[in-house]
């Protein structure tokens, strides 16, 4: 747990200090929230029309004459999400507009299942019990398995991990260890997937960090949250008039195309429209975002910096398809659903059995509300065809939807998640620069703490907006995680029997 560094609790001057803030993701609206909070005149600066990024939320008109919000996809709000929670507390102190989802299923075509509801939560009991409780855990796997190539696990830490497994794939991991195959794509794929990439192309750093994350590391496992409304009611909204009675100038459809540095170490940041100096800038982008604003500000930072960021590359393309369909799905099938071997499709959510709007649809019409995920998708994927097939695994994994019509849906073809390559730790952009008050944020950041995702963007947020406000001598934020080290003992020391 980071504690706040001291300072007075809000600027008290007759000039405040001014930030620009370049994103309007989960990191630039934490990092506008937190500076906006001590006294900083902040102008936030966001591309698209909406707030919220990746977890944006649009309306579209279906065929039906009806309307309905639309979004880049479902989202877990797993429950060690401490910082982000922490953000939207602001708005919904006992944050009664996430709903619990009872339980994390996963299936696997070949027909074994894998739940976590009945899974314990603590430490180590956790991986033991889900290992016991899971088809995908069969007694002779167990013994094939290489315990000592798995001891690593036991004993996570940023930033020793990376060190030491930045270089190996997490494909290759998992071969080492000779995790029984089913499980091997069931629950562990899974997570380098999470990462929108092929287990192949990601750091096995980063799916050992997701693993202490989500098992050895915390006690609130795999059970998550979701917003009971679409993403612009449910958060979105309520945090930007919470903003704007901070005083935040919020420039929607704005996009900033490039920031340079002033004699006096400000910053000008030049839209299309004007120009704006600002003491400070916070750069809340997605890796491509980044890169291209980079790109086109050739004195920002220094050379080694803007050569690192030039590195930077966005997972391969993903498909989120939402249906509307004409009649419902079976009365058993759960809010989300893990899938694993029916080919493309990573996942599949019953809109209508947890937000708002959908179940209001699904009354109306006596419909359903479906969405598919398909991730780490080939970028000369034939879109049609892609979409076609992705309706046609829903078919084969919820059979009753060959019967239903498509009443209308949208497909989202998208690649803004930052790659985790192997051997890309280091070249990984830091909070901090070289320049004090140039600082950058988001989920491809390297935050030198164990979170990650949404949870890594809201948290460098915080930290971003800390390493200003340092400077000028106010408070920063108190940060919350998941421990930074394996959480038992006797773990932790046959870890380092292992060597790990
Ligand atoms: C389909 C899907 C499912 C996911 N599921 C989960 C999940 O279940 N759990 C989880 O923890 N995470 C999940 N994630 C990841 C999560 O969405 C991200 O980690 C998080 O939203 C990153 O936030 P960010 O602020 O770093 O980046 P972003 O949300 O990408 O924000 C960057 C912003 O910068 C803006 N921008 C870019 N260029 C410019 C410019 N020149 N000027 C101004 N603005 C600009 C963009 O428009 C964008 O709004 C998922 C992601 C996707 C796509």
């Amino acid at each position: 747990m980071p504690a706040a560094r001291p300072g007075a609790p809000r600027f008290r001057g007759d000039t405040p200090p001014t930030t620009a803030v370049v994103g309007g993701g989960i990191a630039g609206l934490t990092a506008a929230t937190a500076l906006a909070e001590r006294g900083v005149r902040v102008t936030l600066y966001e591309r698209e029309p909406v707030l919220g990024g990746r977890l944006a939320g649009w309306r579209v008109d279906l065929r039906d004459g009806t309307t309905a919000t639309t979004s880049r996809g479902f989202h877990a709000f797993f429950r060690q999400y401490y910082n982000l929670r922490g953000l939207l507390r602001r708005t919904d102190p006992g944050l009664r507009r996430l709903t619990g989802l009872a339980d994390y299923p996963l299936r696997h075509s070949g027909g074994m299942r894998d739940s976590f509801r009945h899974v314990p939560r603590t430490p180590p009991w956790s991986a033991l019990g889900f290992a016991a409780l899971s088809p995908t855990f069969r007694l002779r796997d167990l013994v094939r398995m290489n315990p000592s190539a798995a001891l690593p696990m036991l004993d996570v830490r940023v930033p020793e991990t990376y060190e030491r497994f930045d270089h190996v794939s997490a494909h290759d991991l998992l071969e080492s260890i000779r995790f029984p195959r089913a499980a091997h794509h069931l629950a562990f794929e899974m997570f380098s997937r999470s990462f929108f990439a092929d287990p192949r192309e990601l750091s096995a750093a980063e799916m050992l960090l997701m693993f202490h994350i989500y098992f050895l590391g915390s006690s609130e496992g795999l059970l998550f949250d979701v917003p009971d409304e679409p993403f612009p009611v449910a958060l979105w909204e309520p945090l930007a008039r919470y903003l704007q009675g901070h005083g935040v100038d919020m420039r929607v459809s704005t996009a900033v195309e490039h920031v340079e540095p002033t004699a006096d170490g400000g910053f000008v940041v030049a839209t299309a429209g004007e120009e704006l100096r600002h003491d400070a800038a916070v750069l809340a982008l997605d890796a491509a975002g980044l890169l291209s604003v980079v790109g086109r500000s050739p004195a920002l930072a220094d050379r080694t910096w803007r050569d690192r960021v030039a590195l930077l590359r966005n997972a391969p393309p993903f498909l989120v398809s939402r249906l509307w369909l004409d009649r419902p799905v079976a009365r058993d099938r759960q809010g989300f659903m893990g899938t694993s071997g029916f080919g493309s499709l990573d996942n599949v959510s019953v809109l209508e059995r947890w937000e708002g709007e959908a179940p209001r649809w699904a009354a109306r019409t006596d419909g359903s509300v479906v969405e598919l995920h398909a991730y780490a998708l080939p970028e000369e994927a034939a879109r049609e065809a892609e979409q076609k097939r992705l309706l046609e695994q829903l078919h084969t994994v919820y059979p009753e939807t060959r019967a239903a019509t498509v009443v209308d849906e949208r497909h989202e073809w998208r690649s803004g998640c930052p790659l985790f390559p192997v051997g890309g730790y280091t070249d990984r952009p830091t909070v901090r620069t070289c320049d004090p008050h140039l600082v950058v944020a988001g989920d491809l950041v390297r935050t030198g703490l164990p979170v990650a995702l949404m949870e890594r963007a809201a948290t460098s947020g915080f930290m971003a907006a800390d390493a200003l406000l340092e400077r000028w001598g106010l408070r920063g934020h108190t940060l919350w995680t998941v421990p930074d080290r394996g959480r038992t003992v006797i773990l932790r020391s046959l870890a380092r029997r292992g060597g790990g």
